[in-house]
């Protein structure tokens, strides 16, 4: 969707996959809300350009982890509630507020900040309580739970916030029949009943991430939470795909095509050794980009519909790959995919997830450089 000359590199990202995602989570969700989650820009799908195609497709709200995040959106023109949930002690809340975000607190600390930051902005806040309920990680803990609940009632008898709900976060949530689910959502329906007795009624209760949304109907709450499911990546590969359509191409195109004798070795510390006469192909794009250098040799690129193996270390603006004897028709200037909808056995984001040994979020959110984002 940009003009001018095709960029070397491209992430390519499908909003019509996510609109579709949007619409499966949706579904999955009932009468529960569906926030979705555009966090780290989105995990790197661009977050303004998601949230409007996940809003347009269905989702209620969207959550982010920053107020930065949130003050961002409601700059593009968002006007859909905002959720936001990290905060250090010394975030400045006054934009966040002014732009009516909703903020989440964990500490009577940050709650103490941002009812400051609502006087002085003259305007009272959204307010939201995450609770740690065994994920020992953001989130308010049992010791200081009371404390927050009783600085949240006093708030809002003061006029000074609008509570708006109480949520927390799932440590095996990948793993859908892991007994600490049920401990973890016991806790939190605890902690809504601890809050109703002091008056803070919690209209937005939520628990579920991707994975829970997709597996776990019975914690759908009043609202669930899916991030990664979103752009199209299955939250429990080992359950399939859920019908979830891939978002983001990382593709680029093809710098030179060139023969390599049988015996020569191919790039830094000539780690491939050429076992015959052959062609090969350079993808101007390298560990700089977000291709690990530790993926070096551990992955193929689809040019066409075929598949084609990388060879040799992966540099920082460069990597090769082996045409073999009979490259077809695959010239200079052609698209090489390096991950995508994985269409026609194409590769995919878990594929390097698995040679990595980490997840496929890390894959996309790792995607930087001289990488040009586009959208169709
Ligand atoms: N909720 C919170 C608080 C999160 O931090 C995240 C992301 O990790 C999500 C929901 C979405 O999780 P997932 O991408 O696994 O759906």
């Amino acid at each position: 969707s940009s003009s001018g000359p095709a960029p070397q590199a491209e992430a390519l990202v499908d909003l019509d996959a996510v609109a579709h995602n949007v619409r499966l989570l949706c579904e999955h969700a009932g009468d529960a809300g569906v926030m979705a989650v555009v966090k780290a820009d989105a995990y790197n799908h661009g977050a303004v350009a998601v949230g409007r195609a996940a809003l347009a497709a269905g989702a209620t709200e969207l959550g982010v982890t920053t107020v930065d995040e949130a003050v961002a959106l409601r700059e593009a023109g968002i006007t859909a509630p905002v959720v936001s949930w990290l905060h250090t002690a010394d975030t400045d809340f006054r934009p966040a507020v002014a732009a009516n975000v909703e903020i989440a607190v964990s500490s009577p600390r940050h709650l103490h900040a941002v009812v400051d930051a609502a006087r002085s902005v003259g305007t009272t806040v959204a307010v939201s309580m995450k609770v740690d309920t065994g994920l020992n990680r953001n989130g308010v803990s049992a010791f200081e739970l009371d404390a927050l609940l009783d600085g949240l009632a006093r708030a809002q008898a003061e006029g000074a916030i609008r509570f708006g709900g109480v949520f927390s976060h799932l440590a095996h949530a990948d793993e859908p029949h892991n007994p600490v689910i049920d401990v973890q959502a016991e806790v939190l329906r605890d902690a809504v009943a601890r809050a109703a007795r002091l008056g803070l009624r919690a209209d937005r209760v939520h628990l579920a991430n991707s994975a829970a949304t997709l597996t776990r109907p019975d914690l759908r709450f009043d609202m669930v939470r899916p991030g990664i499911a979103l752009y199209g990546l299955s939250p429990v590969p080992e359950l399939g795909g859920f019908g979830l359509r891939p978002a983001m191409t990382l593709r680029a195109r093809i710098a030179l095509v060139k023969k390599v004798p049988a015996g020569a070795g191919v790039s830094y510390g000539h780690t491939w050794i050429a076992p015959r006469d052959t062609t090969v192909a350079l993808l101007p794009v390298g560990y700089a980009d977000g291709v690990p250098r530790s993926l070096s040799g551990r992955f193929d690129v689809q040019i066409g519909s075929r598949r084609f193996p990388q060879i040799g270390r992966v540099c920082m603006d460069q990597v090769v790959v082996d045409l073999g004897p009979d490259p077809g028709s695959v010239a200079e200037g052609d698209t090489a995919i390096l991950f995508g909808p994985g269409d026609d056995g194409g590769p995919v984001a878990q594929e390097w997830a698995d040679a990595l040994d980490t997840i496929h979020y890390e894959v996309v959110t790792g995607v930087r450089g001289r990488v040009a984002r586009s959208y169709v």
